[in-house]
């Protein structure tokens, strides 16, 4: 998916685009944008290395909103760090992690399997993974008083929720750019059916 939202920006260098004639143009891309709420472009804007902090800081606001709603519904109450504190935190450690993978899972080599069956050392994603006190340093900078434990027993369900918020607009993103691959395809079968008829 993102080897096409590529084509967004001419100056994505972390990706490698396969030789491969593109079957979208960058209208469609655009267009596969336009059918989904703005923080989907955020998202690919940020993958794709496009004003990737401007794009990061809108998706933060955007997710740690969310949180902060999951953390009233849940009645969560930290005793050591204030609401818009943690949320802000939890947010900014998830988003980095999810944004700066550090290289490929050892274990599975970043195929996300291993014998055919999904690697539970990354849970499939492919990707090495921050450890908690990292997250912690990093979402909460001048608190060194929080260890990983308290990360993992605070923060672990937010970081997974965030997480899984993020899976689900790239999982929106590529549905909707299948679609729209799909018509590309119907649409090109049409026009070599026509051509056809005409030879005759
Ligand atoms: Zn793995």
């Amino acid at each position: 998916m993102l080897e096409q939202f590529a084509r967004l920006n001419a100056k994505t260098v972390s990706l490698k685009i396969s030789g491969n004639l593109p079957l979208l143009d960058v209208t469609d891309l655009c267009g596969v944008l336009a059918l989904l709420d703005e923080h989907h472009s955020w998202y690919i804007y940020a993958m794709i290395e496009q004003r990737r902090a401007y794009n990061m800081e809108l998706l933060h606001k955007y997710i740690q909103q969310l949180v902060i709603q999951e953390m009233r519904k849940r009645e969560f109450k930290s005793r050591k760090v204030k609401l818009m504190d943690f949320a802000y935190g939890v947010t900014k450690a998830a988003l980095f992690a999810h944004f700066n993978p550090r290289g490929k899972c050892k274990v599975c080599n970043g195929l996300g399997f291993k014998a055919a069956k999904r690697c539970e050392h990354c849970n499939g994603k492919g990707t090495r993974e921050y450890n908690w006190s990292e997250k912690v340093q990093y979402g909460f900078p001048s608190r060194r008083d929080l260890t990983r434990d308290w990360y993992r027993k605070s923060c672990g369900y937010y970081d997974q929720f965030i997480e899984s918020i993020l899976h689900e607009i790239a999982a929106e993103l590529s549905e909707k750019l299948n679609k729209v691959r799909k018509q590309a395809i119907a649409y090109k079968r049409l026009e070599s059916a026509v051509l056809f008829d005409d030879d005759l």
